[in-house]
């Protein structure tokens, strides 16, 4: 079978994405950093009201309810933004359009792991700039490495910090290609850099419903920049790349940002007192802008408590890289679910 496939998709490692067991069993999902609360109701009423006529039907290809409905939401016109598939797809818009072999592809490390994924597909060069000592984030190494296209997950997973718009601001105008945003935890995190977008003609900021807003399972995100970048993911993606429920949904969705920040709001309070629990028990808990936090256990190695864990039906995420395996990335839950988290952590680590 192999024989069929290219050269470097034989070799290539398969992406991992995080266990997703299947819904209604009883278990404590904190390892793909979802969010612990259900869609807006708006969104839910919605869906009751969806009928055979919608699906008869092919969607918008552009997706225009939702781009109308998030450039209110962000200030953008609706032209400066494209949909995807989730944020993966756009990221994969991007290396499909921009890259090829003979380019690079640069990105600091550790970050999210689908990018070597995207470019090994793509079979272009790839530059990885580890962050430096104390999560230094490497900006004289990326502006030497000059990628034809730089990823920069603002905020970062697994270390959940932020890239200072200072730094971005500069990358962005000494890098001759193309600069990404990727800013899919952006709701809890203090600032962003949608206002690169129209500074800088090279700069693509990408978003997600995945998280703020409650929606990994619809699979909507999207990407914002000048027109003349977005012109070029327009010819490379799929005709009817986002499906009509998607599409309506998420838009009814960027019409409830109240609901959306009360339940930001709630996951980052949880943060806080949950940062401060594994504190107590032990851990090193790292500064986060985002729903997760990545932690380093005081004695036990993080596999054998992620594996503890599991065993009482706990998902937290667990990285069998070099210079990752020693942490655990964990999902801010509900504070009840927190709650059962820290105390099987102090069950098992006495
Ligand atoms: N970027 C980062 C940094 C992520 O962690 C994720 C989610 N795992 C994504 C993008 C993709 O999110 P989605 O495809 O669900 O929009």
């Amino acid at each position: 079978m192999n024989n069929y496939f290219r050269n470097h998709i034989r070799t290539m490692a398969s992406y991992v994405p995080s266990e997703q067991p299947q819904p209604g069993l009883e278990i404590i999902k904190l390892n793909s950093n979802e969010n612990p609360y259900p869609p807006s109701p708006v969104v839910l009423d919605l869906l009751k009201n969806i009928n055979g006529e919608w699906l008869r039907r092919y969607p918008e290809p552009l997706g225009g309810e939702f781009r109308r409905a998030a450039s209110k939401v962000l200030g953008v016109p609706h032209d400066w933004i494209i949909v995807g598939n989730g944020s993966d797809e756009v990221l994969n818009l991007v290396v499909r359009t921009c890259a090829e072999p003979g380019r690079k592809v640069v990105y600091p490390i550790p970050t999210y792991v689908l990018y070597v994924t995207l470019v090994q597909i793509q079979g272009a060069e790839i530059i990885e700039i580890p962050y430096g000592e104390d999560d230094r984030f490497p900006l004289e190494e990326l502006i030497t490495a000059d990628g034809n296209v730089t990823f920069i997950a603002s905020p970062n997973s697994p270390s959940g910090c932020i890239v200072p718009m200072k730094d971005l601001r500069k990358l962005a105008s000494r890098l001759s290609g193309v600069l990404v945003i990727d800013e899919a935890y952006v709701d809890f995190a203090q600032e962003n850099a949608l206002a690169l977008v129209k500074e800088y003609d090279n700069v693509i900021v990408v978003r997600t419903l995945s998280k703020g807003y409650s929606l990994a399972g619809l699979r909507l995100g999207f990407g914002v920049a000048n027109p003349g970048l977005l012109d070029g993911l327009f010819k490379v993606k799929d005709s009817y790349n986002i499906d009509a429920i998607a599409c309506a949904l998420g838009a009814a969705a960027m019409t409830d940002q109240a609901y959306k920040n009360a339940c930001v709001a709630k996951v980052k309070a949880s943060r806080t007192k949950l940062a401060a629990d594994l504190k107590q028990l032990g851990f090193q808990v790292g500064d986060s802008q985002t729903n997760f936090l990545f932690v380093q256990p005081p004695q036990e190695n993080a596999q054998f408590l992620y594996q503890r864990l599991k065993e009482r039906q706990i998902l937290v995420r667990y990285f069998p890289h070099p210079g990752l395996d020693h942490k655990l990335r964990i999902t801010v839950g509900t504070d009840q679910q927190n709650q059962v988290l820290v105390e099987a952590l102090r069950q098992i680590c006495s």
